[in-house]
């Protein structure tokens, strides 16, 4: 028999969009539980997403600046720089568990009821959760609020089987037990060209097969794509581009892929001894039961909302990738927070249009608001301003010097439309362009405020400028 257990908001799924909303929900006083089935928190993002590949793509690289680097800087060291895999891989556990077990805490501290298990609707306002530890039973939840946050997972290429040992996902290629020699990739999307940096720094070589003719999948502007498969390429990456994968198959410790040139017809083949499938994500709700009650699918089945989040059940609302819009970690914590917000107040806010994305490549690659793209098939004047790198003192001092900041502004008004930065932490120099698209900036404001001499951000200042002006340092 299961005890039944009353909760205000119970959320379904503690990844990034569902632990942040279960925090918030308790903090604005309502009973809160969170239930996931993964036996840790923090969902594919930092169990196996932005975490595990962040720790190993910072590693790879120090591996690489030190090896290929290090006497250009004035660092002799004596005998020869190897990778260590073990270690490499322990202090991605290491930061993967630590996080984790903090968002555990968090619950804690916060109040929020962790339940360990599956949970599956009985009716529109029961959930059953099915316990993954033994000895623990199964319990029915009550609850005036539902917040579904299942996530995703990996996209299936039909026909390729993923043994996570020669042909992996991305789940896999962040804990190989071994670097290959060879390392294919299909799909030259940021999770595909993420992996490939790692791979290829620790002496893989890589070669990225890609359908489309541009690397970086959608929103990336197309001078950014341009520029970032240039870099790559003389980090050793190969790539095959505008090629339709036919067939990959496993022959004892090799994988035979073969593929059709997509203008030509004409039929390749490679045989690396990794294949990596990274054809993107799909919404994930197996096992959830959400059809019984009436929650509606889309036809690539993601849960369908309305703009307060609501699915065509009132009370039950539903956030991050297994609804619309972005696959992001920030996007889906961004719902989480407005999700709750909407329940106690009836409003809440997710700007669409200053969703920021970033490569966690080295050089970084970060944009957010338009591409150039973009605002011509919306039929939007606009003007461009760049600057680059090799002209920052900071750049220079840290013989980091590849990239450019690109501002895109209204032609009229300067007012700042989208920004595209290849470059040393553009991940992190793309908050002030989420700062100033949010509170309508111009180039101009940009320029007038002062920023810190040395640092990268002043490139970001002077490319603000181009747009209107003349840089002063270029
Ligand atoms: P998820 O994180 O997928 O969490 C959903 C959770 O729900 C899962 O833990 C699952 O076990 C649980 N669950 C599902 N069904 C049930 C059920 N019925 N009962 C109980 N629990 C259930 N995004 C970024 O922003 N930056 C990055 O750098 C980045 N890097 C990435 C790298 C890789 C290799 C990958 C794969 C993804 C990366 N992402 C990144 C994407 C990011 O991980 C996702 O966008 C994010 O995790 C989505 O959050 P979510 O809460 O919607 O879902």
């Amino acid at each position: 028999l299961s005890a039944t257990k009353k909760h205000d908001v119970v959320v379904i799924g503690g990844g990034p969009g569902g632990y942040v909303a279960a925090i918030k929900a308790a903090q604005l006083g309502y009973n809160t539980a969170c239930i996931e089935k993964r036996g840790s928190l923090g969902g594919t993002c930092l169990n196996v997403g932005c975490i595990p590949s962040k720790a190993l793509l910072n590693n790879s690289h120090l591996y690489h600046e030190i090896k290929t680097e290090s006497s250009k800087r004035g660092i002799d060291i004596e005998g020869e720089v190897k990778p260590n895999l073990g270690n490499l891989m322990k202090a991605k556990d290491t930061a993967v568990k630590q996080l984790t077990g903090g968002i555990e805490m968090l619950f804690k501290k916060n109040g929020v009821t962790y339940y360990k298990g599956n949970g599956s609707f009985v009716d529109e306002h029961n959930i059953k959760v099915e316990p993954i530890e033994k000895g623990v039973e199964e319990s029915i939840l009550e609850a005036s609020n539902i917040i579904i946050a299942t996530g995703s997972e990996p996209t299936p290429f039909p026909g390729i089987e993923v043994d996570q040992e020669r042909i992996v996902d991305s789940t896999g290629a962040l804990a190989l037990k071994e670097i290959p020699k060879k390392l294919a990739i299909i799909g030259g999307g940021i999770i595909g060209l993420e992996m490939g940096s790692v791979w290829a720094r620790l002496g893989s070589e890589v070669t990225i097969i890609e359908y489309q003719t541009a690397i970086g999948g959608a929103g990336m502007d197309a001078e950014v794509a341009k520029a970032t498969q240039k870099f790559l390429k003389k980090q050793g990456l190969n790539f095959q581009l505008g090629a339709k994968v036919k067939s990959a198959t496993r022959v004892g410790d090799e994988v035979d892929i073969e593929y059709e040139d997509a203008k030509t017809g004409e039929v390749k083949s490679i045989k690396s001894d990794v294949l990596l499938v990274a054809v993107g994500r799909r919404p994930y709700s197996a096992g959830l039961n959400a059809e019984s009650i009436g929650i509606e699918f889309d036809q690539k089945k993601r849960i369908v909302i309305d703009s307060e989040y609501k699915t065509k059940l009132p009370h039950i609302q539903c956030i991050g990738d297994v609804t619309f819009g972005a696959m992001l970690a920030h996007k889906a914590e961004e719902e989480g927070i407005a999700a709750v917000e909407f329940i106690k107040n009836g409003h809440g806010h997710v700007n669409y249009g200053n969703i920021p994305a970033v490569m966690y490549s080295h050089p970084e690659v970060a944009w957010t608001g338009k591409n150039e793209e973009e605002l011509k098939a919306a039929g939007i004047k606009y003007k461009t301003g760049k600057f680059p790198f090799v002209a920052n003192s900071r750049a220079k001092t840290n013989m980091d010097t590849e990239g450019f900041v690109k501002f895109i502004a209204d032609a009229e008004t300067q007012r700042v439309l989208g920004v595209h930065i290849i470059g040393p932490n553009a991940g992190e120099m793309i908050a002030e362009a989420g700062l100033a698209i949010e509170y309508g900036a111009s180039c101009e404001d940009i320029y007038r405020t002062c920023h810190a001499h040395p640092t990268l951000s002043e490139a970001f200042k002077e490319a603000a400028m181009t747009v209107f002006d003349k840089p002063i340092n270029y």
